[in-house]
């Protein structure tokens, strides 16, 4: 191995780096709400451990964190039934893309899917609510800089996505998620997000990752989805780039 490669090996975290890292992104969370002028318990914090191993989410259960996201129904499989039977009021999100063969396991595992992306995913659900009589809350995923590469509805069809979700579907659809375009000005992508959802009447806005909460929170942001800041840096892999 090169001494580019060990360079490049991030540092599994610590405990306490953990513990440490969830202070300080708590209190910047409390400090760009106050700036907002929006109360302290106005944003929620979605501790992202994909990647990392289940003793790092110990870390942060210890820490007195309670909301985790993942974006991947297998390694969620394989990380969080144990952990939450351990922990009943852990509550985990899926924030990464949502394969139709994947929906029932899915629906078992996660309290919120964020990523409902399109009308195959939103009738497989209602499928799966007909089969289990299960349905986790659901955030529809807007593709908000129109990238071809990335998951989520565009902007210009999510009205009539969302509509047919909550009124024919009648799924319970309770806000928006979005990923701007990495390198870009974020505000005005988190500002079109929040019009779609205040004109839906919808009161959950998931925006703001390690890089850009803070600007998330000045424009609305109810939830943000922290990993790197808390967690460490990830070992690179491929993404898929689109949902089936
Ligand atoms: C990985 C991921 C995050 C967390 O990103 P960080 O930059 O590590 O904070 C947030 N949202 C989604 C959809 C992700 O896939």
């Amino acid at each position: 191995m090169s001494s580019a490669d060990t360079q490049s090996e991030p540092p599994l975290p610590s405990g306490v780096a953990v513990a440490q890292n969830l202070a300080l992104i708590r209190q910047r969370i409390l400090e760009a709400a106050a700036k907002a002028n929006r109360p302290a318990g106005a944003v929620a914090l979605v501790a992202v451990s994909k990647t990392h191993p289940a003793d790092a989410v110990e870390a942060a259960l210890l820490a007195g964190q309670r909301l985790f996201g993942e974006n991947r129904v297998q390694e969620a499989q394989g990380k969080y039934p144990d952990l939450k039977s351990r922990h009943p009021d852990l509550r985990l999100h899926l924030i990464g893309p949502l394969q139709t063969n994947k929906v029932k396991e899915a629906v078992a595992l996660f309290d919120v899917i964020e990523s409902l992306d399109r009308p195959k995913l939103a009738e497989a659900l209602v499928r799966e609510r007909e089969r289990s009589g299960r349905c986790p809350e659901l955030l529809v995923e807007v593709n908000i800089g129109e990238e071809p590469q990335k998951a989520g509805i565009l902007p210009a069809d999510a009205d009539a996505f969302i509509e047919d979700c909550r009124g024919r579907l009648a799924l319970p659809v309770t806000g928006l998620m979005c990923v701007p375009p990495a390198g870009e000005e974020p505000s005005p992508y988190f500002a079109l997000l929040r019009e779609i959802a205040r004109r839906q009447g919808l009161p959950i806005l998931s925006m703001g990752m390690s890089a850009d909460f803070e600007v998330a929170i000045r424009l609305g942001a109810t939830h943000v989805r922290i990993g790197t800041a808390i967690f460490g840096a990830r070992p690179p892999r491929q993404e898929p780039v689109t949902a089936l």
